[in-house]
């Protein structure tokens, strides 16, 4: 039997329908994102008696996307963790997910504020990309803070001073660190001292702004010693060896050093369990944005 199409006026009347379910979909996406109503709030609208339309065809990822803060590798991180399907709309979610995701939603909006406030580490074993990572953060995430580091090394070509390091004698490190200017220090590669300014940081978090730190391993758990709610985010390479094409790549070490740096990354790949979260470096963009998205900060518009 030859189907029969939908007389005009119907198919009209459909898609200004359906044209209007959108705008109102965008519109509640948007009173999330300016923090007008909680995700709480708009569940809430979705799973009553008589739901409202908007609200229960949403789909949960688009609900999770509009929260501050929350950008498109979190929200798959927390379908996961809420054992949540990405199709699902928010009124088509069972009575267990319901319950889960608004336990989740109300922890978060209790934490809200000062709580989201963030130190992050970044670190990794030698080679892996941590540099570029940050890098690209600094030139393209202007509003995250990114802390400068202090060292004795000399700058490398096209390195500025108080930008990628302060570049300071040992006498200088040594009377930082004698006067408890320094969160952590580490002597890396058996080379050099690198440390952590910590006033910089008590300012930005007291500003309520994220902090990132892009330090080696050993500072990263200093740091987590000394501030236990610290987040740290191990960089991982997407091979090993991808890791020793890296590093021989650069040419930035000779060969004797590059033997020894490749032992020293084998150590610290050992280390990466001990950390919150782990990010493969594939990509240098893509990597950014996960570690921008773990700052719990807008993504790059
Ligand atoms: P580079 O000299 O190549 O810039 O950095 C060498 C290593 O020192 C990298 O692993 C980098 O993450 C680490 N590093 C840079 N700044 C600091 C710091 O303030 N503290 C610690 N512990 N390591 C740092």
């Amino acid at each position: 039997m030859p189907r029969v199409a939908p007389p005009d006026v119907d198919r009209a009347a459909a898609s200004r329908a359906a044209v209007a379910a959108r705008r109102a979909r965008a519109a509640v996406k948007h009173a999330v994102a300016t923090r007008e109503r909680s995700a709480t709030d708009v569940v809430d609208a979705a799973w009553k008696d008589e739901p409202v339309p908007a609200e229960a065809s949403l789909r949960v990822t688009e609900l999770l996307s509009s929260i501050p803060g929350i950008g498109p590798i979190r929200v798959s991180r927390i379908l996961d963790e809420l054992n949540i399907a990405t199709s699902k709309r928010v009124g088509g979610l069972g009575s267990r997910q319901r319950n889960r995701l608004r336990e989740w939603l109300q922890e978060r909006e209790h934490n809200d504020g000062a709580g989201t406030t963030r130190l992050v580490v970044l670190a990794g074993p030698t080679a892996v990309g941590k540099g570029t990572v940050s890098t690209f953060i600094r030139e393209n995430y202007p509003h995250v803070h990114l802390s400068v580091s202090a060292t004795t090394r000399k700058p490398r070509p096209g390195e500025i001073d108080g930008v990628n390091y302060y570049f300071v004698t040992d006498e200088e490190f040594d009377r930082m660190e004698a006067e408890g200017r320094m969160l952590e220090t580490a002597t890396v590669h058996n080379a050099h001292r690198y440390g952590t300014p910590r006033q910089p940081i008590e300012e930005a978090l007291a500003q309520g702004k994220s902090v990132l730190l892009e330090i080696d391993i050993q500072g990263a758990r200093a740091v987590k010693r000394a501030m236990p709610e610290a987040l740290l985010i191990f960089l991982l390479p997407p091979t090993w060896e991808e890791l020793v094409r890296r590093l021989i790549g650069r040419g930035t070490e000779d060969s004797a050093e590059q033997a020894r740096r490749l032992v020293t990354a084998k150590v610290e790949l050992a280390a990466q369990d001990e950390f919150d979260y782990k990010v493969i470096n594939h990509d240098v963009s893509e990597a950014a944005q996960e570690v921008v998205d773990l700052l719990g900060m807008p993504s790059r518009a």
